[in-house]
């Protein structure tokens, strides 16, 4: 239910386009209002112009944002003396319109205007939104619409039948808006709402009261319907979805992805689930789009998957079967519409796949495509529901929606986002990432586009390390999972969680560690058992669950454990630690062998001494270090100190440039090697 969020304290002294921002944001703060990336406001001004003529400007949402962020940089400004000629015109292509409203530019350096600016232009109102509320939307796709919304707003309301945004349907709603002055909002056929007033706040106000009659109209209809609807199949316990979704993850993400690039998201709330129940889900969500808006995000239809909701076999058989034919029923829609030979077709895999009993699986190049693909299902999953209440829900013809999907205003968008950076698309799994080189790697590798699961038995430490990467890279881009690596269970549950969040994992990191130190006659075997426990037995345990899941996904992938120069290097009063060391090495070497047929590489990095920001340096080790030389910690400090000097110091940072080669396609042709990382002095231990 919408409710109204305007705050008058909040909009004291404002200028316009900040008031604009506001309203906007406050308008996406309720995504049953506002879709992501969907909509658009605009503001009419009078401004000085760099001449100190007054001037009309139109301030229209750009290209490209999120109204739910929105600020006044956002924003587009138009000559609106320039644009409003265009009124006078029968006819103007896209290309035509785009062409001509950039040259109408009040400011240089703003977003490009909206694609759909002509309709706020051409709304005879200083203050005017296009929104696409759920409730409007399940007026608007009904079968009867128009009759549908009528009952609801009578004559207060303008219905345009549904046409693709541009010209011609602004120039329509334009002239039926001089028809009848009085009316109060626009109601678009298949797509959404307008309304407007005479200040912002005014202009808010309509949107809220037009959507809340909507929605009770809604509500009275559903009340009055004769029975539910039939419900088709009992639920899965939570557990058990979970674990069926973890265990198919990997291979939907091997089927779904090109490369091996992207990710893939499971949702399981409680309304996707109350939908999916539905005895006419799978005929209702295959109809198409909620909103043209969607097309992009979600495809036309989604991939409804039919299984005995009882075995993972027939749910992986559904997948593979439903994944084969979207394929071709893809292929065969882009190759029944498409004209221009320039326009490639886009990956023909579903961004939304839904299986009864168990719940959604959404796909994108990134998590943030795949959960903008996730949140608009849950809006055409309200639309299509409260579309039922009333009448049959209706969408877009193939035709209508090929047009949208591949039109090029659309296209547009999507190349403002950056250019992919080297691990796009990738998930790297790193143990030990809450502190010092883990950290570190987890870091460099996100700045490169990876996404990062970051498991480490200091569950509090890893979360910080995650939210910090997602702070600076994007929000869902790591997520972390307390682990102890010598724990079977342990190691098992955080591989699934990787595959709950992203789908699965590309580079895995064997870097949690500690190290002891001491002669070996006083070496005590619970030494000696901790070491081979984290460091050889941990390193195995996480590495076979890496292969099983590399081997699912099918695309390869690439292991680096982050080993010791004590591995080669006898280290006097370290045996229990190098030893340890010594058969990651060799584990390490011995699944390269094991790998390579599968395209898994295998490779280790030797760090001589990385003081800063780690921890086991700062433990007993530091003293029993000084004790194995026979001088006092602070002469080893001091012999650290003269290195620093000497440049031969090491960072974690140093060994994340390393662990990144690896991880990259730059070492795709090296595997089983091991790179010493001793701080570029040549004779810093052997090579
Ligand atoms: P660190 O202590 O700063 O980080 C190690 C991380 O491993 C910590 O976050 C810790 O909580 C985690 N961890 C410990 N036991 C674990 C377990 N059972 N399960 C899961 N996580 C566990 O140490 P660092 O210096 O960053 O070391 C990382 C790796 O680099 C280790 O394998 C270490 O042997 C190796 N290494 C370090 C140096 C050095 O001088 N620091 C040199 C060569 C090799």
């Amino acid at each position: 239910m919408p409710f109204n969020r305007w705050n008058d304290a909040e909009t004291h002294g404002l200028s316009a386009l900040e008031l604009l921002a506001y309203r906007s944001r406050l308008l996406a703060s309720d995504r049953s209002i506002v879709n992501i990336y969907g909509g658009n406001t605009s503001v009419k001004t009078v401004e000085m112009d760099h001449m100190g003529r007054p001037t009309r400007v139109l301030w229209v949402k750009g290209s490209g944002s999120d109204l739910a962020t929105c600020t006044p940089k956002d924003f587009a400004g138009l000559k609106l003396e320039e644009v409003l000629p265009l009124l006078s015109r029968d006819s103007m292509s896209d290309e035509e319109m785009v062409a001509y409203l950039s040259r109408c530019q009040f400011e240089p350096n703003r977003p490009r205007q909206s694609i759909e600016t002509l309709l706020h232009a051409f709304t005879p109102h200083p203050h005017v939104d296009h929104t696409h509320p759920d409730a409007i939307i399940a007026l608007a796709c009904a079968e009867r619409g128009e009759a549908a919304a009528r009952e609801v707003f009578g004559e207060a309301m303008v219905w345009a039948p549904y046409i693709r945004p541009g010209f011609a349907l602004s120039k329509q709603i334009a002239l039926a808006l001089q028809a009848n002055p009085r009316a109060t909002c626009v109601v678009m056929g298949k797509h959404g709402l307008i309304t407007w007033g005479a200040d912002a706040k005014s202009a808010y106000d309509s949107a809220i009261e037009h959507i809340q009659r909507a929605e009770d109209a809604l509500r009275e209809a559903q009340r009055r319907m004769f029975t539910g609807v039939s419900v088709a199949s009992p639920q899965l316990s939570a557990k058990a979805r979970r674990c069926f979704a973890a265990q198919v993850m990997p291979a939907l993400r091997g089927m779904a992805t090109a490369g091996g690039r992207g990710i893939v998201t499971f949702d399981d709330s409680a309304d996707v689930l109350a939908f999916l129940e539905r005895a006419d889900a799978e005929t209702l969500s295959q109809v198409g789009a909620a909103c043209p808006d969607h097309l992009v995000h979600t495809k036309r239809v989604p991939l409804f998957v039919r299984w005995n909701q009882q075995d993972v076999e027939s749910l992986l058989h559904g997948l593979r079967e439903g994944m084969r034919s979207y394929r071709e029923q893809y292929t065969a829609y882009f190759q029944r519409y498409h004209t221009d030979p320039n326009v490639r077709m886009a990956d023909p895999v579903p961004r939304v796949i839904l299986v009864p009993g168990l719940g959604m699986f959404n796909t994108g190049r990134d998590y943030m495509q795949a959960d903008v693909s996730r949140q608009l299902y849950h809006r055409a999953i309200a639309v299509m529901t409260q579309c039922t209440w009333i009448d049959r829900f209706t969408s877009l013809t193939e035709e209508e929606a090929f047009h949208v999907e591949y039109w090029p205003l659309e296209l547009y968008k999507l190349t403002l986002r950056p250019p992919e950076r080297e691990l796009a698309g990738r998930v790297a799994f790193i143990t030990g990432g809450a502190s010092g080189i883990g950290r570190a790697i987890a870091h460099r590798l996100a700045q490169e586009g990876a996404h990062v699961v970051i498991a480490d038995i200091n569950e509090i430490g890893a979360q910080h390390v995650a939210e910090a990467i997602s702070q600076a890279n994007g929000q869902g881009r790591a997520t972390f999972i307390r682990c102890d690596v010598t724990r079977e269970e342990d190691v098992r549950h955080a591989f699934e969680h990787a595959a709950l969040t992203y789908g699965g994992v590309d580079i895995i990191v064997n870097n949690a560690g500690i190290a002891t130190s001491a002669p070996i006659e006083q070496t005590s075997l619970a030494d000696w058992q901790r070491n081979m426990d984290i460091l050889a037995t941990g390193y195995f345990l996480v590495a076979r669950e890496a292969f099983r899941m590399l081997k699912q996904q099918g695309n390869g992938g690439s292991l680096i454990f982050i080993v010791s120069k004590n591995a080669v290097v006898a280290g006097k009063n370290a045996a229990a630690y190098s030893a340890a060391k010594a058969a990651e090495l060799h584990l390490a070497r011995c699944l390269a062998e094991e790998g390579g047929a599968s395209g898994i590489r295998v490779n280790s990095i030797l760090p001589d001494a990385v003081l800063q920001g780690s921890t086991i340096w700062n433990s007993e080790w530091r003293e029993a270090r000084a004790m194995a030389y026979g001088i006092k910690p602070e002469e080893l400090d001091a012999y650290y100190a003269n290195r620093t000097t000497l440049k031969v110091n090491i960072f974690p940072e140093d060994v994340a440039e390393a662990a990144l080669f690896f991880a990259s396609a730059r070492s795709a042709k090296i595997t089983g090697a091991f790179l010493t990382v001793d701080g570029g002095v040549a004779g810093a231990y052997a090579r």
